[in-house]
């Protein structure tokens, strides 16, 4: 039976799922995250934001995004699967739910100049769009491998006006640029707001991420009802990086235990090979970027470099709720190869004519190992379309090609 999300799996008031989340940050960041802690929610629910909030993801981002039923990929796995739609958003993926959020409230808060870090360069994007949008600011930190590897949005961020700045330290990609984006913010505590990208970070972020990407699931419910007449899946799949668009598509099914819910992880070359990403396996509980969760390090707590093709997968940990939701067994997690997620990218662009990012990828291909039946209805959260991809996805049909 449906119960109630506030007495079940949601925040405490220190910013706890379970053992899992806190604020644990420096000292010349505690006034600013006491800021927005004790404002995030009032500002959230008044009325004058919720008009701008859902206006804004009405007429510039083009919600409600679909709920689509994949007809031929339902054939060709034996049940029925519903595609709900993030990469037909504006910009191509779900972070621009999260962006916009916080974009308006910073603005509540008066702040001049935000910054961001960015993996895939989805979020750099999304948040030098909202910056534009509104006229702010805008400094995008970026690990040097990820902005060779995704060229495309670099120069996206550019063409919108933001700065975008190269994280040259550790593996350079996502933790590193966190790193960056978390020593800016100290050394600008007054006029900046921090637009983290995901569900991860001290608390209030967990939660204030997941609640504006909780309009997928928000959708996903009268979408499912109008469709195949009752409001719940059997099972949503999602990927997980940090855990947003997983956490979004979760969010109305959290406490509802008919809903499987199955969260994604990137495997790299292989759970053991050294070369992953599939921190619920390879995890232990640590303190990553403020937050107590599960997070690849070593015995004496150095973060293990993560490895996955798709950037926007390639992080260390993985957000608080995730971490709560896997260790109590409310979440599956399944980890996925980069060959798998290729594989799967390639499948889904032939059988249904849409080209998924990268991450998005992974969860398709969790498709295959997953257990099911015929009458089952799954959602997949389609988080985001593939163009930024294509170098990868060309290089793949070449070797395909070669081999
Ligand atoms: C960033 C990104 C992800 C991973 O981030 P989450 O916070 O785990 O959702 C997944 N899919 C796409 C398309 C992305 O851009």
């Amino acid at each position: 039976m449906t119960k109630n999300i506030e007495s079940e799996i949601a925040v405490d008031e220190r910013g706890y799922y379970g053992k899992f989340g806190g604020a644990f940050i420096p000292e010349m960041l505690e006034g600013n995250i006491r800021e927005l802690r004790e404002s995030y929610l009032e500002i959230s629910a008044s009325p004058e934001f919720k008009k701008e909030f859902d206006a804004l993801l009405k007429d510039y981002v083009g919600r409600p995004s679909p709920l689509y039923f994949a007809k031929r990929l339902s054939a060709h796995f034996g049940t029925n699967i519903y595609l709900k739609r993030e990469d037909l958003n504006h910009t191509g993926a779900h972070k621009i739910n999260n962006t916009i959020g916080q974009i308006l409230v910073a603005q509540k808060l008066g702040k001049q100049r935000i910054i961001a870090e960015t993996g895939a360069g989805q979020h750099g994007v999304a948040t030098a769009t909202v910056c534009a949008l509104m006229g702010l600011k805008c400094i995008v930190y970026m690990g040097e491998v990820d902005i060779a590897r995704q060229a495309p949005n670099v120069a996206r961020m550019k063409m919108l006006g933001a700065e975008v700045r190269p994280a040259t330290s550790g593996s350079k990609t996502l933790k590193d640029a966190t790193n960056e984006a978390i020593r800016d913010w100290i050394n600008n505590p007054d006029d900046t707001h921090y637009i983290i990208g995901s569900v991860v970070g001290p608390h209030p972020y967990p939660d204030m991420v997941a609640r504006f990407q909780s309009v997928i699931s928000e959708e996903t419910k009268w979408q499912l009802q109008e469709q195949v007449g009752r409001d719940y899946p059997d099972a949503v799949i999602a990927c997980v990086g940090g855990g947003s668009n997983a956490a979004g598509a979760y969010y109305h099914y959290l406490n509802d235990e008919r809903v499987r819910l199955i969260a994604v992880e990137a495997a790299g070359l292989g759970v053991d090979s050294g070369e992953s990403a599939a921190t619920s396996v390879l995890g232990t509980e640590g303190i990553i970027h403020g937050s107590r969760t599960l997070l690849m390090q070593t015995e004496d707590g150095q973060i293990v470099e993560p490895y996955s093709i798709s950037a926007g997968l390639d992080y260390p940990g993985i957000g608080p709720l995730h971490a709560h939701l896997i260790d109590s067994g409310r979440a599956e997690a399944i980890s996925v190869t980069d060959e798998e997620a290729l594989n799967a990218a390639l499948f889904l662009s032939r059988t249904e004519g849409i080209i998924p990012a990268l991450e998005t990828a992974h969860a398709f291909a969790a498709l295959n190992t997953m257990k099911y039946d015929k009458d089952d209805v799954l959602v997949v959260c389609l988080s985001g379309r593939g163009d930024k991809d294509l170098a990868a996805f060309t290089k793949y049909l070449n070797d395909l090609v070669t081999e």
